[in-house]
């Protein structure tokens, strides 16, 4: 490209006549010799091997239609069907008016008519023809990416959002293809190996839009765009083409990513398909194979939802938008059933989307370390409300609030928790802690150390969920746990499902062989209230007595227990 610029300010010009008049040839040669360095060659099979040999320094070829051994015509198709040569513009000779359409057709840049014209004309034609050229070789340089020949980014864009308002908007996918770790790479394996497998990558994009009739780009440095017209086929042939890139990138474990927007006629613009191709691939961003995931748009919006409460978080904790609600658990060994505790369930009343439920953030919550502090809000709106209610009806109401896996890794965690109880006047034992199973599977040997020295601080363990987290029977015995609260997913089929009665029956007894009460949550009717109480269930949990409620609902239950004179708490 620098080298065109230069030759461009008025360096000289090569220029090749090829004719086989030894007067035509010098005849020309004179006027064009003090402009241009000016070569000559007697027949079309000489032209050739010097056209091949100067290929990057010969600025125009004058072509003689009739010669001996090569003839213009074909010298001139042969230099279009090559790649390389057919950058070189070429004028030819003619004398006859079908000759000069011919030659136009086989893409000659123009032609000079025999006898000459004054030499001012034919100069003229000569530098225009080369200055054509060569803008066109720039214009074909800035729009496309050197190494693997597809469009640049910006050219791709424009000339995408003019096809598609030129072909009515007709429904178009996007590809975004991705190297893994390409930088590693270059460094493993060299720059030279990396501008390989580029062009090898880049190779297979041209074959692909070749194919399908659509256009693609070099996005970045080791990132690719694909424009195709859509087709359902799409995603048939996408192993395909996994295959043939894990073929083209060998063995040295380079892997690409793929992210798919498959039009959905929702009437996006070239631009939004390709944000949506960019997501699904920047999901795939840790993956170390080839591979490929498709947009979807209510995956997509899931995700912004999550990202907004993340954001909406700090603001909600201040302004006291999270709510604690209490479920009350019904001892269930006497006759009739009576309040026994509660459970502390977070809610948030967000301004914009109403109450949302732990489900939809907890577990975002506990991704970002921000569950530690909505954790620390939750246990002191339980102590304080456990409190509150002691004042007022002269009782301690036991209830367990949930620890997340993440806060049982904070070195804090039992000062935290002392100082929560400590603050709101109770002892340790009034504030059950809830860990669900699965914590203990992560890393048993520090949290059964971490749930150890909670308890020696006088805290009560209801490991929750019990069932889901495959702790073994041997890790069970030695578990420091004070109760097994069974995951409600055995309990709701209980009635109907034979394998879900046995399998609660089996967890009854477990608990009974370390010695802890068994708590059922999940409990919406008589029937499944019937069967856990025949089958020696301690504790039940569930709608059937109560939905989690606000806590001066939950005191109508407190009263509904002192007018029967039984405080018989546990
Ligand atoms: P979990 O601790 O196992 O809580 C029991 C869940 O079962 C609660 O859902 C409760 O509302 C629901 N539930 C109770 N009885 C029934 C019933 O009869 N039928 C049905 N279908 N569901 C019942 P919720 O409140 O949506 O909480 C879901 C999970 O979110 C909880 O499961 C717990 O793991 C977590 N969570 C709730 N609050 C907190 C919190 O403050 N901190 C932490 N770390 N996690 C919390
Ligand atoms: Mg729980
Ligand atoms: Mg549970």
């Amino acid at each position: 490209m620098q080298e065109l610029l230069e030759r461009k300010k008025g360096l000289h010009r090569k220029v090749l006549i090829v004719d086989d008049e030894f007067i035509e040839r010098e005849m020309l040669g004179a006027m064009l010799s003090d402009l241009y360095e000016v070569v000559y060659a007697e027949n079309g099979a000489l032209a050739l091997d010097m056209i091949r040999q100067s290929k990057l320094t010969l600025s125009l070829v004058i072509l003689d239609l009739h010669m001996p051994k090569l003839d213009g015509y074909s010298l001139l198709k042969l230099m279009r069907s090559d790649s390389e040569l057919r950058r070189i513009p070429v004028i030819v000779l003619t004398s006859e008016k079908e000759a000069e359409v011919k030659s136009l057709q086989l893409g000659a840049a123009d032609f000079i008519t025999k006898p000459y014209d004054a030499p001012d004309v034919i100069r003229a034609r000569v530098s225009r023809s080369i200055e054509l050229a060569e803008d066109s070789i720039i214009i074909h340089e800035t729009k496309r990416d050197s190494l693997t020949g597809l469009f640049n980014k910006e050219f791709f864009l424009e000339y995408g959002k003019r096809l598609d308002n030129q072909n009515d908007n007709m429904p178009m996918d996007a590809i975004v293809l991705d190297i893994n770790r390409f930088h590693i790479v270059n460094e493993l394996y060299g720059r030279e190996y990396g501008d390989l497998i580029l062009k090898r990558i880049g190779g297979f994009i041209h074959e692909l839009v070749r194919r399908t009739g659509g256009l693609a780009c070099r996005s970045g440095s080791n990132s690719f765009g694909i424009y195709i017209p859509h087709t359902a086929e799409l995603l048939d042939e996408l192993p395909q083409y996994t295959a043939k890139l894990d073929e083209l990138t060998g063995d040295h474990k380079i892997s690409v990513r793929m992210g798919i927007y498959s039009d959905d006629g929702s009437a996006a613009d070239m631009e939004q398909r390709f944000d949506c191709a960019r997501l699904a691939c920047r999901k795939l961003r840790n993956s170390y194979a080839t591979c490929y995931d498709l947009y979807n748009a209510e995956l997509h919006s899931k995700e912004l939802h999550s990202e907004r409460l993340m954001t909406d978080m700090d603001k909600a904790l201040d302004e006291r938008q999270f709510k604690v609600y209490f479920q009350p658990k019904y001892n269930i060994r006497g006759d009739k059933p009576t309040l026994t505790s509660a459970e502390a369930l977070v809610r948030w009343a967000h301004p914009e989307f109403g109450m949302v439920s732990p489900g939809e953030f907890i577990s975002l919550f506990e991704n970002n370390g921000l569950i530690h502090k909505l954790d620390r809000y939750v246990w002191n709106e339980a102590a304080a409300q456990i409190k509150r209610w002691k004042d007022k009806y002269g009782v301690y109401i036991p209830v367990s609030v949930n620890v997340s896996r993440v806060d049982i890794f904070d070195p804090q965690l039992g000062d935290t928790l002392c100082d929560i109880t400590k603050e709101n006047g109770l002892n340790p034992g009034n504030l059950l802690l809830e860990i669900t199973e699965s914590a203990y599977t992560d890393d048993s040997a520090q949290i059964v150390e971490k749930v150890s020295s909670l308890r020696e601080l006088g805290f009560k363990i209801e490991m929750d969920d019990f069932g889901c987290g495959y702790s073994s029977l041997n890790m069970l015995t030695s578990l420091p746990i004070d109760a097994l609260k069974l995951d409600m997913k055995f309990i709701r089929n209980i009635t109907s499902n034979r394998k879900d009665y046995e399998l609660v029956k089996i967890m009854t007894e477990i608990a009974r062989l370390i010695e802890v009460p068994v708590i059922a949550e999940g409990v919406e009717t008589g029937e499944q209230m019937e069967l856990l109480k025949a089958i020696d269930c301690d504790v039940i949990q569930g709608y059937y007595f109560s939905k989690p409620v606000p806590a001066e609902e939950f005191e109508k239950l407190i009263e509904a227990k002192i007018k029967e004179g039984n405080y018989a708490y546990c």
